[in-house]
């Protein structure tokens, strides 16, 4: 017996369910599984995306026993629909619609009324006496296997209704009468064959075969190979075809079709979201040809086909347990289910379904947690405006992209680079924009446009950027050449500040306020339950206070990394730094360290002090001096003026610290070595603020971390000074800490020896962006130069700065936990380069057994979710910080 291609649904019965969407495409699973729970369906059949690929491995042959499975399927939905494919006195009539695993809208394509020709719809008119639904229906049959399946554009036959319109002075398609569609019919069919050289297939049966042909090769039109490319689908898996009796939505006023969400894909409200059209068929809704009504007022026009709706929407929820996306139509009075697929939504809607869903005990917190996509939590961590402040709005567009930015107005994507670049906040003000301003779009706080809508290049680019946009903002008049904007009188010249609201579409004048996310409501229980179940510890990277406060607002359990560089920089900071660093003897050299010494105390009682007795990681100067020191003629001179030596005597100091690989040179631990007042420096500001704050009552946990360890001597030499510098500051303020001295593995020798290194190191933090640099050997700087080639050849399957990479980087890091704690089973050992706020990469780290993540403040979040998630996924074995 051949193959088994085709499977029926239809009146309560059907040889699929919704389990089988690897061979019935997601579609048609869901179609087969509403059968069986009762729902309205109009019966039909699904042809297998085996068939597909069959179809494509055998040069569009079809497989033994596809053709007689169709007829054979299609005589079962005479039997129930009533009426016959073909017949000339009462015509079925069929949909044939793709439909892959994955949903893909608007891929792929489908066409409706296939079976008509100049006979059968003769049949139609009989039996709804209805000719002017009959010739609608036949004329929208003709474009659509015209344009699917023969190749003519729709466009073309889109222009001749315009003229037939035009003609008659009139603006709808349902103003168009039965002989107005009778003679586009004809139109139509004469310009396929003027276009085609064929005449317009009569005979429905090979209207069928060339329809199911042709969304087989659907499959393969660039759209698809695009959408398949974006989302990583991939492309053997080929599409099943639905073949479904018709319904109408077209018969008259007690018809129509709609779309709806079981829950607002936008807020995620528990309220039922959609639209609907009467006297329309299929894509009429979304083309936009006529405005579409709320779904609630249907509840008026026919309010037992609300109801019913309702509570079919209901089922669904509790059969898929996710907020389902819906197709339906309603046929004089009588509904029907034509598809239903879990609905595509934003992050905060996602999240408050999850969290909705487990206390109304439709799921559990597992499932909740499993379905939100962790990167997608970077939406709801951007900064929003200030409540409480007095606003007042100028103008309103259309809320593109949410969220909120405050800015100076700039008129050119160069200027919105430029001012960046200086440090201005700016707001990129276009009357619209073009793939040419994707720079200044980046560099900008937030966009605004006075024209285009929600899927203008602007609002689109900028929702995949996570930045706040304002589009089609029509009140508003915008003058490149004048480099300002007016509205309602008000003129906006470059430089002045606005303030925008993505959410609302609001356009402020001035700059208001803004307040840091918060973690409230659905989104903070969500962190909890994460939290519950999470074995890996998460805590941030963050080298101030300002940091350290977000960071722990968003949850973080600590500090991973303190990088004490950054505080070099500041006012009157950066002074003292390069007198340190010119300092031709170790007196003057200590004497410029005096100068910092206050500073770095200050520095860091102000970073424990926030972080209230959570361990904090501070890591010793790590970058090579030459990076403090200025390197043009102008500034050398300006300095030596300052510093009272000679211009000569400077230049030749930058000169002699100049590096040919200053990634492999005089930096990290080296420094220490070589200039061990640095690092005593810093380590008894560290102490003494820690002393100071013990001594205010409060619990601090200081981790002091040495970089760039790769022989266990420098540790050892460097973890003594520690000890004794420490020891001394204690010894002198009469208080005793907890403290701990660790090092970053970031040398690849570290890490294979790192069982000698445990015997010094408290701690590991893997440094992985170092790590990374080396075990490859790319400098990151210049990685640009040549990555993306061979992401684009596939030598590389992802970037591995932004995805650890687990057959090298990874194993190294496993050689050193493993033999990490073979020396020292207590060791703890976490992570801190960029990989921390990675999701796959944090998957990665709790099954290597660490203690810990630490990401960037702004990813906290996202890291205690995919945290769960792995712990979900594979239950550890170590119990770290928080057990279930
Ligand atoms: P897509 O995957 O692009 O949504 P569909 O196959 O779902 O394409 O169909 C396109 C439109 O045609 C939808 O509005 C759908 O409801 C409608 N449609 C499909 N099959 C039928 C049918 N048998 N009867 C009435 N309308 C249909
Ligand atoms: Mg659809
Ligand atoms: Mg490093």
């Amino acid at each position: 017996m051949a193959q088994k291609w085709v499977y029926f649904f239809g009146n309560g019965q059907a040889d699929g369910e919704a389990g089988m969407r690897e061979l019935l495409g997601g579609k048609g699973a869901n179609l087969a599984e509403m059968t069986r729970l009762g729902i309205p369906v109009p019966a039909g059949f699904t042809i297998t995306t085996e068939a597909c690929t069959f179809y494509y491995q055998n040069n569009g042959q079809w497989p033994e026993g596809l053709e007689e499975q169709v007829w054979e399927n299609m005589a079962k939905v005479e039997a129930i629909m009533g009426g016959r494919f073909g017949d000339p006195a009462d015509p079925l009539l069929v949909s044939v619609r793709s439909g892959a695993r994955v949903s893909m809208p608007g891929m792929m394509d489908t066409i409706l009324n296939l079976g008509l020709n100049d006979e059968t719809v003769q049949g139609l008119i009989r039996k709804t006496n209805n000719p002017r639904f009959a010739y609608d229906s036949y004329r929208r049959f003709v474009q659509m296997y015209g344009d699917v399946v023969l190749g003519v554009p729709r466009a073309d036959f889109e222009r001749l209704i315009d003229e037939v319109k035009e003609r008659k002075g009139v603006h709808y398609d349902t103003e168009l009468s039965a002989d107005d569609w009778k003679y586009l019919v004809e139109r139509f069919k004469a310009l396929i064959q003027e276009r085609t050289g064929q005449p317009f297939p009569n005979d429905p049966r090979e209207q069928l075969r060339g329809a199911i042909n042709a969304v087989f090769r659907s499959w393969n039109n660039p759209r698809a190979i695009r959408y398949r490319q974006l989302h990583e689908i991939p492309d053997w898996w080929g599409t099943a075809v639905n073949v479904q009796s018709m319904v109408f939505g077209n018969l008259g006023d007690t018809s129509g079709t709609g779309v709806a969400f079981t829950r607002d894909p936008a807020t995620g409200e528990n309220k039922v979201f959609g639209e609907y059209l009467i006297n329309a068929q299929g894509e009429d809704v979304v083309a936009g040809i006529r405005t579409p009504q709320p779904l609630e007022t249907l509840a008026q026009q026919m309010p037992e086909v609300y109801q019913q709706l309702m509570d079919i929407f209901k089922r669904l929820e509790s059969y898929y347990k996710d907020m389902q996306d819906c197709e339906f139509t309603i046929q004089d009075g009588r509904l029907f289910m034509l598809q239903t697929r879990n609905g595509k939504r934003t992050a905060q809607a996602a999240v408050r379904i999850a969290v909705e869903m487990v206390q109304e005990g439709v799921i559990d917190k597992k499932t909740a947690l499993m379905r939100i996509e962790p990167a997608q939590l970077d939406q709801l961590l951007h900064p929003t405006l200030d409540p409480k402040a007095k606003i007042e709005v100028l103008t309103k567009g259309l809320p593109a992209s949410p969220g909120a930015a405050v800015g100076r107005a700039v008129f050119t994507a160069e200027d919105a680079e430029a001012w960046a670049e200086r440090g201005e906040k700016v707001i990129l003000v276009r009357a619209e924009t073009s793939p040419e301003d994707i720079g200044g779009m980046h560099a900008a706080q937030g966009i605004l446009t006075s024209r285009g809508g929600m899927t203008s290049h602007a609002a689109v680019v900028a929702r995949g950027m996570g930045k706040c946009c304002v589009a089609g903002a029509g009140e508003i008049l915008v003058d490149e050449e004048r480099k300002q904007f007016t509205c309602k009188g008000v003129v906006i010249r470059e430089g002045d500040w606005i303030t925008l609201n993505g959410s609302t579409g609001d356009v402020i004048v001035g700059q208001v306020p803004l307040v840091e996310p918060e973690l409230s409501g659905s989104f903070g229980l969500l962190m909890e339950w994460a939290d519950e179940i999470r074995t890996l510890g998460v805590r941030a990277n963050a080298d101030t206070p300002q940091d350290a406060r977000v960071a722990r607002n968003f949850g973080a359990q600590g500090i991973g990394l303190c990088r004490t560089e950054h505080m070099f920089f500041g006012e009157g900071r950066i002074q003292a730094v390069r007198e340190m660093i010119v300092a031709p003897d170790e007196e003057s050299r200590k004497r410029a360290l005096a100068k910092l010494l206050p500073m770095q105390r200050g520095d860091f009682y102000e970073i424990f002090k926030v972080m209230a007795g959570l361990p904090v990681t501070i890591r010793l100067l790590d970058p090579p001096l030459h990076e403090f020191l200025p390197h043009e003629q102008e500034q050398i001179a300006a300095l030596a003026r300052e510093m009272g030596i000679s211009e000569e005597a400077l230049a030749a100091k930058v000169e002699s610290l100049k590096e040919f690989n200053p990634m492999l040179g005089h930096r990290g631990v080296r420094l220490g070595i070589t200039f061990p007042e640095i690092y005593e420096m810093q380590v008894q500001a560290i102490f003494e603020a820690a002393c100071q704050l013990a001594k205010e009552g409060q619990q601090v946990v200081p981790e002091v971390m040495i970089p760039l360890v790769g022989i266990p001597g420098e540790l050892k030499a460097m973890k003594d000074a520690t000890i004794r510098v420490a020891e001394q500051v204690m010894a002198r303020e009469g208080v005793r800490l907890e403290y701990k001295i660790g090092t970053m593995i970031e040398v690849p020798r570290a890490a294979v020896i790192a069982d000698e290194i445990a015997k010094d190191a408290e701690f590991f933090s893997f440094g992985t962006n170092d790590l990374t640099q080396m075990t490859f050997g790319f400098s990151r700087d210049d990685a640009g130069k040549f990555l993306p080639s061979y992401i684009e050849k596939g030598i590389l399957e992802k970037d591995p700065f932004q995805t650890l990479d687990k057959g090298g980087v990874g194993q190294l890091i496993k050689l050193g936990v493993e033999k990490g704690r073979r020396t020292r089973p207590d060791l703890k050992v976490g992570i801190c380069g960029e990989h921390g706020g990675d999701p796959e990469s944090i998957k990665f780290c709790h099954e290597a057994g660490l203690d810990y993540v630490s990401c960037s403040p702004y990813r906290v979040p996202i890291a205690r979710l995919a945290a769960a998630q792995a712990a979900i996924a594979r239950p550890g074995e170590r119990a770290g910080f928080a057990t279930v």
